[in-house]
C-alpha cells in the first residue's frame, strides 16, 4: 500500500465528518503555491511563464497559514515553482506539521540533497517530498529540458530515503509517452525506495509553450490501460485506486474542482488549479461565487472536455470511496485484485515495443524519413 494507515485514517474520518455535516462541497487537498519561480524551465510548465515581477514575488507566510486554517483540508500540497526556493519553506513546513496536516512538498529535487544536509527538515509522518519525475533518465531530462536533472533528483531521493523521510514521486504523462518505458520507470522508482508513486495526464495550459503534446481522453485511457494493467506486485501508488481505474477507462467520474482548491500570491484561484478565471480573497467566497455547474465534462465547457487531471478527479474518487457501498466495495476489490490482469492491454503493450515514441513520433508516422525515426527510437 502506498499511503500510510494513519494518513488513510485521517482522510477517512475527515470525509465521513463532511458527509455527516452534509457538506456537498468540501476541500480535500489545499494546493498552496508560495511562489512561481523555479530553477528549471520545463516545456509543459504553465507556472514559470509569468512576467519577471510576478516570478520575484513570495507569498507572505502569514497569508499562507491563514489560507491553511481557513480552508481546513487535511492535506496540503506545496507546488510552485520550486518550493525549496521559497524563503519561508522551513517555517511553513514546521507550522503545517504542528497543525497535523499531511504535506506533499512538490519539488524537482535539484536542491533536495543540499537542503537535507543543511538540516532544513526533520522526518515526520506528516511530511512527504513529492518529487517531480517524468520518466527514466532520458525521458525525464528531455521533459524538463536539462541534462543531468534525473541523476540529481535520484541523489536527492536516496538521501531523503536514507534519512527516514517519506518520499513519493509525481509524474505527468504527455502525448507520445512510451508505456513500456513508464513501466520500467516504475521499477526504477521502487528500487530507489520511494513510498509510492503518483501519475496524472498533463493539462493543456494555454500559457505552456509546447501545446502539441497534451493527451486527449481516449488516448489517455488507452495509455493508462497499457501502463496500469498487468501490474507488478511491487509497484505502489500514493493515490486513490479508483482514480487510477478512472484513468484506465474503467470508471466514469465527474470533476469536483473544489476538492483541490488553489491559493497563491493572487488569492484563491477560480475555479481550479488549472484554469485561471480570476481570484477571490476568501475560501468561502470561492465556494459561494463560482458557478460550479459551468465546469466539468457534463457542463459542456470546452476547457474541461479532455481534462482527466488528478486535481479535478482524485477528490471525486476519494469522495466516492466514502459515500457509497459501491465505492467501498471498489476499494476492497482494488486491494484484493491489485494486478489488474488484462491480456488485451498486455498485447497492445507488446505491440508498442520498438515503435517510435516521444515528441518526434508523429513526424515519423507522417513519413518524415528514417533519420528522424532512428532519433525517436533512440530517445
Ligand atoms: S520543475 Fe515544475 S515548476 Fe519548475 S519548470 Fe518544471 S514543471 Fe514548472
Ligand atoms: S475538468 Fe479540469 S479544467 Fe475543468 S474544472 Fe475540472 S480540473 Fe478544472
Amino acid at each position: 500500500m502506498g499511503v500510510p494507515i494513519s494518513q488513510m485514517w485521517t482522510v477517512a474520518s475527515y470525509v465521513i465528518g463532511q458527509k455527516l455535516r452534509r457538506r456537498r462541497r468540501y476541500p480535500l487537498v489545499l494546493m498552496l503555491e508560495p511562489l512561481f519561480r523555479c530553477n528549471l524551465a520545463c516545456a509543459g510548465c504553465g507556472k514559470i511563464q509569468y512576467p519577471a515581477h510576478i516570478l520575484k514575488r513570495d507569498l507572505p507566510l502569514e497569508d499562507a497559514l491563514r489560507a491553511v486554517d481557513e480552508c481546513g483540508a487535511p492535506m496540503v500540497s506545496i507546488p510552485g515553482g520550486e518550493p525549496l526556493l521559497y524563503p519561508h519553506i522551513r517555517e511553513l513546513v514546521d507550522e503545517l506539521v504542528k497543525r497535523r496536516k499531511y504535506i506533499y512538498l512538490c519539488t524537482n529535487a535539484i536542491l533536495l540533497k543540499e537542503k537535507l544536509e543543511e538540516g532544513w527538515f526533520k522526518p515526520s509522518k506528516y511530511l512527504s517530498f513529492s518529487v517531480h519525475m517524468d520518466g527514466r533518465r532520458d525521458e525525464h531530462d528531455f521533459a524538463v529540458c536539462r541534462e543531468g536533472t534525473y541523476d540529481k533528483a535520484i541523489e536527492g531521493i536516496r538521501k531523503a530515503v536514507d534519512m527516514g523521510f517519506r518520499v513519493t514521486t509525481n509524474t505527468t504523462l504527455f502525448e507520445g509517452t512510451d508505456p513500456n518505458a513508464v513501466r520500467g520507470f516504475f521499477d526504477e522508482m521502487m528500487d530507489v525506495g520511494v513510498e509510492g508513486m503518483m501519475v496524472s495526464p498533463g493539462y493543456a495550459y494555454d500559457k505552456a509553450p509546447d501545446q502539441s503534446n497534451f493527451l486527449h481522453r481516449k488516448t489517455t485511457n488507452n495509455l493508462f490501460e497499457m501502463i496500469l494493467s498487468n501490474r507488478k506486485k511491487r509497484w505502489k501508488f500514493n493515490q486513490s485506486p479508483l482514480f487510477l481505474e478512472f484513468l484506465m477507462g474503467s470508471r466514469e467520474y465527474e470533476c469536483t474542482p473544489w476538492g483541490n482548491p488553489t491559493y497563491n500570491i493572487f488569492g484563491w484561484q477560480r475555479p481550479c488549479y488549472l484554469l485561471q478565471e480570476g481570484y477571490v480573497d476568501t475560501f468561502k467566497e470561492l465556494l459561494d461565487t463560482v458557478d460550479w455547474d459551468g465546469y466539468g465534462r457534463a457542463s459542456g465547457n470546452p476547457q474541461c472536455q479532455d481534462c482527466m487531471v488528478h486535481c479535478g478527479y482524485e477528490p471525486t474518487a476519494v469522495d466516492h470511496t466514502f459515500s457509497s457501498f459501491g465505492g467501498i466495495l471498489g476499494n476492497i476489490k482494488a486491494m484484493l485484485f491489485n494486478r489488474y490482469a488484462n491480456p488485451a492491454a498486455g498485447r497492445r503493450l507488446k505491440e508498442e515495443e520498438g515503435k517510435p515514441h516521444g515528441p518526434m513520433a508523429h513526424l515519423v508516422q507522417l513519413g518524415y524519413g528514417s533519420e528522424l525515426k532512428d532519433k525517436a527510437g533512440a530517445a
